[in-house]
């Protein structure tokens, strides 16, 4: 028998489907065990619906499709990794993002988490320092019809002055310490989410609120596992 090719394409991308509605339940089961440390037994219902959206399969490299809607990391080449999707939820939520939002990633990567932003904010801008990681994201942002996405190849830890103040700052790399200058890219009233500790070492995943004031609020939630924030300037 001949497979029309048409019909197999139809048939995965529905088992596909079928797998990312697995893997949201599964991510609501972690976040319930983990509710002591994020201080909520749920993530947003905006969240949640965003990450029904966004295929992961087309993030992971082809080898590893099978494994795309598995609860967990993956290489995706460069020594650089996709992060657990439990991770991307949690850390999307702690952004409290809204939907006229301009918000600011540090470390594209494949652009996961920078396609799942692109569902909830108006526009993201995302920066990563890997020129091969930063282009290949960039044509599968595109194909993928992500429009209100802008990249940069560069350092993120100096942030981007330009486009600044941000109503959300997210880092997906660990930095040594809490990376002043982006704090001072955030908005009043905000968030920054940040991995920080040792690379290799125990990370913890900190939000920084911005009050109004411009005083800064810091809490510590979970303890992480973040590939190094590369950096001259951290
Ligand atoms: N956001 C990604 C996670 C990528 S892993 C996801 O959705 O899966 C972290 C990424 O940060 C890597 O691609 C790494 O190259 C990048 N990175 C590390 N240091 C950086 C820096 N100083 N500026 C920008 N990107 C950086």
């Amino acid at each position: 028998m001949i497979l029309d090719p048409r019909q197999r394409s139809t048939t995965s991308a529905a088992a596909f489907d079928e797998r990312r509605r697995q893997l949201l339940a599964e991510i609501a089961e972690e976040v319930a065990r983990t509710r002591d440390y994020l201080g909520k037994a749920a993530l947003g219902e905006r969240v949640m619906a965003a990450l029904a959206k966004v295929p992961r399969e087309a993030f992971v490299p082809a080898e590893s499709t099978a494994a795309a809607y598995e609860n967990a990391p993956l290489p995706i080449g460069c020594g650089q990794t996709i992060s657990q999707p439990y991770i991307v939820a949690v850390m999307t939520d702690m952004l409290e993002p809204r939907a006229g939002d301009r918000v600011l990633e540090i470390g594209t990567g494949c652009g996961y988490q920078t396609a799942v932003l692109a569902e909830l904010v108006a526009r993201v801008y995302s920066i990563e320092v890997v020129r091969e990681l930063g282009t290949a994201a960039a044509g599968r942002l595109r194909r993928l019809g992500y429009e209100n996405v802008e990249l940069r190849i560069g350092d993120g830890a100096l942030g981007w002055p330009e486009e600044a103040p941000f109503d959300g700052i997210i880092v997906t790399a660990a930095a040594a310490s809490v990376p002043q200058t982006l704090v001072g890219q955030l908005k009043r009233g905000r968030r920054l989410v940040v991995p920080v500790g040792e690379a290799g070492g125990r990370q913890e995943l900190m939000i920084l609120e911005k009050a109004m004031d411009g005083s800064i609020v810091e809490r510590t939630t979970l303890p992480v596992a973040f590939v190094p924030l590369k950096s001259a300037y951290r």
